[in-house]
């Protein structure tokens, strides 16, 4: 089987990957030049950890987690408010199982593992047309290719979602988020501070990264949905900044640090909610199909699970293993998306999460 995967963020080369184990082929083509680094640390749980075993990621991955000593809360003049050396807002317990790692270091280490995987960056399909042997793809770059089934692993904003639910658009939930490295001009030490402006909509994470040389910078804010270019990063800092400076304390010095960061992501708190996620030999996985939001603190999790069963699924019955993909995921992505739903002032809280844990069997 010959399958064409668009995005290499988390689930396209972690869809790779199984294929290939699997022993079809997968080309993977992404829009980006090159890996996009960047990213928020990421909790990988559960039964995504059980994947990456599997993969056998799991001692790479452990050995690139944060190692966060605690998290401080502090009020808009710097005062601390509260701290503890037991839990950090971005990932729960520090004593847990569960792993964080940065975003950008564990799809490299994802991509990493895929073998005989054929990568075409800095292009994208342009054109699909399917019939009931294959899906002729039309490049952006003008290539063409055959490919006996077409894999969106494109992310939120899926483009080859919109191609098949052109109707289907993703769930706003009410905020943004920002997330950029900085120098570590704050002189943290494995540590987590968070701020809180309930006056005006705001808020603001920032944790130490590579060893203490960086910081990683999450701000967001609350708001409907803005109209804004996706490929405009000056419009969509100056929005970061209008919104978020307000936060006092050292936020406007980590803001103008937002125009040097080599890797500014921008983008809405929302979700993929979808009746389908394939229409014939086309379908989707990780958050181009069924995104949980960042507040779920899922989307990594539901990423690399959904590679894993994806893959398995059409090892078995070929095309015809998609319903089975979906009907195994579907209960698992439901209660993850729930997640977010019912947490809608931060990251899941770790109890909800137990019951992630223990809704697919692999
Ligand atoms: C740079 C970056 C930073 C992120 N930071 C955070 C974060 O801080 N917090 C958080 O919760 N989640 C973040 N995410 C999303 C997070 O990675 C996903 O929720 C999760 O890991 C599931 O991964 P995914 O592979 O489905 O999607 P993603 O990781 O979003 O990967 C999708 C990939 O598809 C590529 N792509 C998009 N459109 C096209 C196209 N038309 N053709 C080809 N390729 C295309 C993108 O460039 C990207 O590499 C980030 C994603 C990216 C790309």
């Amino acid at each position: 089987m010959r399958v064409l995967i668009s995005g290499a963020g988390i689930a396209g080369p972690a869809l790779a990957y199984w294929l290939r184990r699997h022993g079809a082929e997968a080309t993977v083509v992404e829009r980006a030049p090159a890996p996009r680094p960047g990213g928020q640390a990421l909790d990988v749980r559960g039964v995504a950890l059980d994947v990456v075993d599997r993969m056998g990621l799991l001692g790479d991955v452990r050995k690139a987690r944060t190692r966060m000593r605690g998290s401080s809360m502090l009020a808009a003049d710097g005062t601390e408010l509260f701290r503890s050396t037991e839990f950090a807002p971005s990932s729960g317990r520090l004593d847990s199982d569960d792993v964080e790692i940065l975003r950008d270091d564990l799809a490299e280490l994802v991509g990493r593992a895929a073998d005989g995987v054929e990568y075409r960056y800095g292009d994208a399909i342009a054109g699909l047309e399917q019939d009931a042997d294959g899906v002729d793809v039309r490049f952006a770059s003008g290539a063409t290719g055959r490919f006996d089934l077409v894999a969106g692993a494109d992310g939120l904003h899926s483009k080859v979602r919109r191609t098949i639910f052109p109707a289907a658009a993703p769930h706003h939930l009410g905020a943004y988020v920002a997330v950029y490295t900085a120098p570590n001009v704050l002189g943290l030490d494995e540590w987590q501070v968070w701020l809180r402006g309930e006056e005006i909509g705001a808020g603001a994470g920032i944790y130490t990264a590579r060893d203490n040389a960086e910081l990683r910078v999450n701000v967001g804010f609350m708001s409907d949905v803005l109209p804004y270019d996706r490929h405009d990063l000056d419009a969509q800092r100056t929005l970061v900044r209008e919104r978020c400076s307000g936060l006092g304390w050292e936020i406007p010095r980590l803001l103008a640090a937002m125009d040097a960061a080599p890797d500014f992501y921008f983008d809405a708190m929302a979700q993929v909610r979808l009746d389908a996620w394939s229409s014939g030999r086309i379908t989707l996985l990780g958050d181009a199909g069924y995104c949980p939001s960042p507040l779920s603190g899922q989307g990594t999790s539901l990423a690399l699970v959904g590679a894993y069963v994806l893959a398995e699924e059409l090892a078995r019955s070929g095309v015809g293993g998609l319903a089975v993909y979906e009907t195994r995921m579907r209960p698992f992505v439901e209660l993850n998306q729930a997640l977010a739903t019912e947490n809608p002032g931060g990251p899941a809280a770790p109890e909800s999460i137990d019951r992630a844990k223990v809704a697919i069997t692999l």
